[in-house]
Parts: C-alpha cells; sequence; structure tokens
C-alpha cells in the first residue's frame, strides 16, 4: 500500500511534477509516458487513488475506460492500431501503483513484442478454471 503522498501519480495530478499532459476531465487525466516504448505511448489514470483496476468504484472504471477510447481514437487517426495494457500489482509488472492505462500505438512491421506463451489445457483444467472463477463472481 502506498501512501498518497508518495505516489507519483497523485504528485503529477497536483502539479507537483511535470507531465506531458494530453487531457483532463472531472475523473480522468492522461498523459505521455516518460519512458515510451514508442512515439505517442500515453498513460491514463483516473484523478482518485486507486493501486489497481478492481478496486475502483463503477463511476470511475467507466470515465478511465471512455477517457481511454478517447485516446485510442486520437491515437488511431496517425497510428495503424493500438493495445490498451494494464497492469495490477507487481507480480503482473505494476510499477506505479495508482491504476493506470497505457495507450500504445501500434504500426506494422513496429518491433514491439509480447514475448507470452500459450499453455495448452485439457478439459478438466478448463471446466476446473472455470468452476473456481465462476465462484470467485459472488
Ligand atoms: P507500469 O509498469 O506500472 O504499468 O507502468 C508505469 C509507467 O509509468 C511506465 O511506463 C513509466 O515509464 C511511467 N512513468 C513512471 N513515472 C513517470 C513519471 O514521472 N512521468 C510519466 N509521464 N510517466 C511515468
Ligand atoms: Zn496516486
Amino acid at each position: 500500500m502506498v501512501n498518497k503522498k508518495d505516489c507519483i501519480f497523485c504528485n503529477i495530478l497536483k502539479g507537483k511534477v511535470p507531465c506531458t499532459k494530453i487531457y483532463e476531465d472531472e475523473k480522468t487525466f492522461s498523459f505521455l509516458d516518460i519512458n515510451p516504448v514508442v512515439k505517442g505511448h500515453t498513460l491514463v489514470i483516473p484523478k482518485k487513488h486507486y493501486e489497481t483496476m478492481d478496486q475502483m468504484d463503477k463511476e470511475t472504471a467507466n470515465a478511465v475506460i471512455s477517457t481511454t477510447q478517447k485516446i485510442g481514437k486520437a491515437i488511431l487517426k496517425f497510428n495503424e492500431g493500438y493495445n490498451v495494457n494494464q497492469n495490477n500489482n507487481s507480480a503482473a509488472g505494476q510499477l506505479v501503483p495508482h491504476v493506470h492505462y497505457h495507450v500504445i500505438p501500434r504500426n506494422k512491421g513496429d518491433k514491439l513484442k509480447f514475448t507470452w506463451e500459450n499453455l495448452k489445457l485439457k478439459d478438466e483444467e478448463f471446466n476446473s478454471l472455470k468452476q473456481k472463477i465462476i465462484k470467485l463472481l459472488k
């Protein structure tokens, strides 16, 4: 758990840390990533400090998705595609513990790679995973 006072993105929101601002509305804020993986790599964050996306209240979650969509539409006007990437907790590669959506421009022939490998699962494994997750939805 990171104190809001020590959160780099909260400090950007307060204007204490500079950023290249792209967009802002009542609930969300968007700015360029300081270490972009490609030109135009943009971040979208809620103004309220939440660490992971599952913690956000519905209104905030909807607002963040809506802003991410808006940024995606703009990115698509000068790129062929884009990825939306969102990491939750350090095990998933989250470095900044304030919810953020990466909007990453993509173009044919760019050198970006997802290095994940796919598993081959048996039917019983799919079924037991299905049961486990459905049970946990409640
Ligand atoms: P994560 O790994 O948590 O999903 O990604 C955090 C992202 O925040 C990284 O891509 C990193 O470059 C970006 N970032 C970290 N600190 C700052 C900052 O002070 N300003 C900006 N604009 N981006 C930051
Ligand atoms: Zn924060």
